[in-house]
């Protein structure tokens, strides 16, 4: 079986160890045949790029996030080896503080999912998490090719083909990992009425952030923990992505922005003024050392899907940002497409097994394994995508009485966890207690 992955970002990547793994291909790839191809080589300048560019690939452009407690377990099941290379190059948290921008702390959360062997969240760049598993890949298998477009050729077979007009390739099975902007998408939903209205959605919300050296703060060392605050006008956050001896910060400021910026808008003076603007009354002095050493590396408008009706069919699947691009404020984009690409591949593994069996035909265990996916993985992510939309409204301009009840809340549930359960119910353990492998022998005990 041939299959081909578009995208070697976080979805991508993962899904091509997990396929790997599962599928015990062998070295030489003669038992089924696997590729990736990918668009871009490096990382992207911000002051060159268009806005297209930029939000063409998350995984590469600069900026720090969050590989949550869930998405740890995913990277450890794989290859313990990737994970502790995570845990070393990133900085281990074993909680988040919420703060007011008038100085309170609202809230301190356990950023751990407190099992026997806990897995942490890690605070860790981007780019760190990329190359981690470029090279558990290896660069020299991955095909820096840009995909222009997918098509089921007259025998049914999914195809893709690319932008330098080189020949088109066909597979038996096309996984779009190309993010938010998938050019796989509109084969995957190839039969559905009126596509438009699956295309990725402005949130109104532009996100500038980066690195700075400097002395951890003492809160951050000793609290091991990444701080997010609230203001009237945007949030900042900030916490290491190193380990603690580098001395290096990774900081984010999102506020509301309802024109997006096009390349020529793109300011980086106009936005680093604005930045500090922004923060100039708020009360935490590690803000106010960041803003004012800081240059603005990145610039990240953010892009949402609308919940999807399917993730493929007809030989193509969707994963990772393609399927379901979600707020940032989920911290979950990664810690989802290894989810994704881990069920993915449990899956596919369950029904070619069932079709060498003579049960079904190649192609039907595809077919299933599309539908399967999506019927394991879309409840949990789209109740992910509301619960951050709920957050989201906090990185907002906010009126006076509602960042009042914002903080009212945070302070609320931070004082009385037992409230926050009542008011959230247990969604931190639904987030980190979710098992691919018994969801998935579940579904296939099933058909
Ligand atoms: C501001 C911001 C903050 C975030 N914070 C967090 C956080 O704290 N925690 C977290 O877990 N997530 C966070 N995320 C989300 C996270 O970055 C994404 O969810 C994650 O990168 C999705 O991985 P992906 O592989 O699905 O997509 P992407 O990372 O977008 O990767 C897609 C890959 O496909 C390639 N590609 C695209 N088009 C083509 C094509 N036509 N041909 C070939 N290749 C192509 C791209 O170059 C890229 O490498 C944040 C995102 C933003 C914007």
């Amino acid at each position: 079986m041939k299959i081909i992955i578009v995208g070697a970002g976080p979805a991508g990547l993962a899904a091509y160890l997990h396929l790997k793994k599962h599928l015990r291909l062998s070295p030489d790839n003669s038992s089924h045949q696997l590729s990736i191809f990918e668009s871009h080589r490096s990382n992207i300048n911000v002051q060159t790029s268009s806005l297209a560019e930029l939000n063409a690939s998350t995984a590469l452009v600069g900026g720090g996030l969050g590989v949550g407690p869930n998405g740890m377990r995913v990277v450890r099941k794989l290859d313990p080896q990737i994970h502790d290379r995570l845990e070393n190059e990133g900085f281990v948290c074993d909680n988040f503080t919420f703060r007011s921008a008038r100085g309170f702390v609202l809230a301190t959360t356990p950023a751990t999912d407190r099992k026997e062997l806990p897995e942490h969240c890690v605070s860790i760049a981007r780019h760190t998490v990329w190359e981690c598993l470029k090279d558990a890949v290896g660069e020299d298998n991955i095909s820096f090719r840009k995909v222009s477009g997918a098509y089921r050729n007259e025998a049914g077979k999914p195809c893709i083909k690319f932008a330098d007009k080189g020949e088109d390739e066909q597979a038996d099975l096309i996984i779009g990992a190309d993010g938010v902007w998938s050019k796989v998408k509109d084969a995957a939903l190839e039969g559905i009425e009126d596509k438009g209205q699956y295309d990725a959605v402005s949130e109104g919300l532009l996100g500038v952030g980066g690195f700075v050296e400097m002395p951890l703060p003492d809160h951050v060392l000793r609290d091991k923990t990444l701080c997010f605050t609230f203001g009237r006008n945007g949030f900042f956050g900030y916490g290491s992505h190193r380990p603690a001896n580098q001395n290096q910060m990774m900081w984010w400021s999102t506020y509301q922005d309802d024109s997006l910026p096009d390349k020529k808008v793109i300011d980086r003076d106009r936005i680093l003024e604005e930045l500090r603007k922004r923060h100039q009354d708020w009360k935490d002095p590690v803000i106010h050392d960041i803003i004012n050493k800081v240059q603005v590396d990145s610039v990240y408008p953010t892009w949402t899907l609308p919940e999807l009706p399917t993730w493929g069919g007809n030989g193509f699947i969707l994963i990772g940002d393609a399927a379901h691009a979600l707020q940032s404020t989920s911290g979950q984009g990664v810690s989802q497409a290894l989810e994704d690409s881990l069920t993915l591949a449990l899956l596919l593994r369950g029904f070619l097994q069932k079709a060498a069996s003579g049960s079904m035909t190649e192609e039907e265990a595809i077919d299933r394994t599309a539908k399967t996916l999506y019927q394991i993985r879309n409840p949990r992510v789209q109740k992910i995508a509301a619960f951050a939309a709920q957050s989201a409204s906090g990185k907002r301009e906010l009126t006076l009485v509602a960042e009042f009840m914002m903080c009212f809340f945070l302070g609320l549930i931070g004082k009385f966890p037992s409230v926050g359960k009542l008011l959230l119910g247990n969604y931190n353990n639904e987030l980190y207690d979710w098992d691919a492998e018994k969801l998935v022998e579940e579904a296939l005990s099933l058909q």
